[in-house]
């Protein structure tokens, strides 16, 4: 068993939008910036460690700059600023303010438009930050056939994007389940997984089907897979306290771990820690939940180090 592993919280850092309600340049607004210094330093002072993979909207925004100049001033050790592309809200635009869903996926787009995109967020985080991002974030979790040759041309060397054992087909997106959790390198960007699985009753059974790809589609093929699918509890869980609660999340990190995943990530969108913005923290209660079931996860997960990317790159 790897005693080894790492752990790092990554924030989808971004202004507030109804994810149902379609793709406009003109939502922009970033109204959570207060929210998310405070909730940021409590899982600091948890030993967390904190990548911010921030849009554009983000890092132009008032409130975003004073997050990251909060975070560059009093806690530079432990936060990673990285590169989040939501293209719909970053330069240079379309001329319609409404961009299909297809396109809201970076790597979709035409490869000129994708770097056009890519160039000016590295630069505008650059200027904000005072280094050059070398971490990134596809928005939507939309890498594609040209994102890695621009990326190394850019200059980065890591990639949070691919979500393992999930497909994004159905709404235009990327299809990840020929993915598990192991790293891998494609045009030299080291590619760290957004920690996906599965959890049931049974933990040899659980480290089974996050094995490898396709373990699952087996069992689901057939009618006696299916009911031993059920009868084991099996259910697919993200490292995200956004829907998941931090047993579930446990019970993946051990699976993972023992499996010789090395590198954990914990994930969440920025606007969620504030009440009333995403779906899953639409009230009080649920956003109780929410961070009850992030410091929970935290404080019990059996990593040796909680690191930030950039560490680990060293
Ligand atoms: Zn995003």
């Amino acid at each position: 068993m790897s005693n080894s592993a790492r752990l790092s919280v990554v924030v989808h850092t971004e202004e507030e939008f109804d994810w149902n309600a379609g793709f406009f340049a003109s939502n922009n607004g970033v109204n959570h910036g207060e929210e998310l210094i405070y909730f940021c330093q409590e899982l600091i002072a948890l030993g967390a460690k904190i990548v911010f993979a921030m849009d554009y909207a983000f890092v132009t925004s008032a409130q975003g700059q004073a997050v990251i100049h909060h975070f560059k001033t009093h806690h530079a050790n432990d936060v990673e600023f990285a590169t989040h592309l939501h293209p719909w809200v970053n330069p240079p635009f379309a001329e319609q303010d409404e961009v299909h869903e297809k396109d809201s996926y970076p790597g979709n787009l035409p490869a000129a438009t994708e770097q056009a995109k890519l160039t000016i967020l590295t630069e505008t985080i650059e200027n904000q930050v005072g280094y050059r991002p070398t971490t990134y974030l596809a928005g939507r979790y939309g890498v594609g056939e040209n994102t890695y040759r621009i990326l190394k041309e850019l200059g980065y060397t890591v990639d949070l994007s691919i979500t393992p054992f999930t497909d994004y087909r159905h709404q235009h997106g990327p299809d990840f389940t020929s993915f598990n959790n192991e790293e891998v390198i494609t045009d030299d960007i080291r590619c760290i997984t957004h920690s996906t699985g599965f959890v049931s009753y049974l933990a040899p059974f659980t480290d089974y089907l996050n094995k490898k790809a396709g373990n699952l589609d087996r069992l689901n093929n057939n009618l006696i897979g299916k009911i031993l699918l059920k009868l084991l509890g099996v259910r697919k869980v993200r490292l995200s306290a956004e829907g998941y609660n931090s047993k579930d999340m446990l019970a993946l990190s051990d699976s993972l771990i023992r499996l010789g995943v090395q590198h954990l990530l914990f994930s969440f969108h920025s606007p969620t820690v504030k009440m009333g913005i995403t779906p899953y923290t639409k009230n009080m209660h649920s956003l109780n939940a929410f961070k009850r079931n992030t410091s929970e996860f935290l404080t019990s997960v059996k990593v040796k180090h909680s690191l930030t990317v950039k560490d680990t790159a060293k």
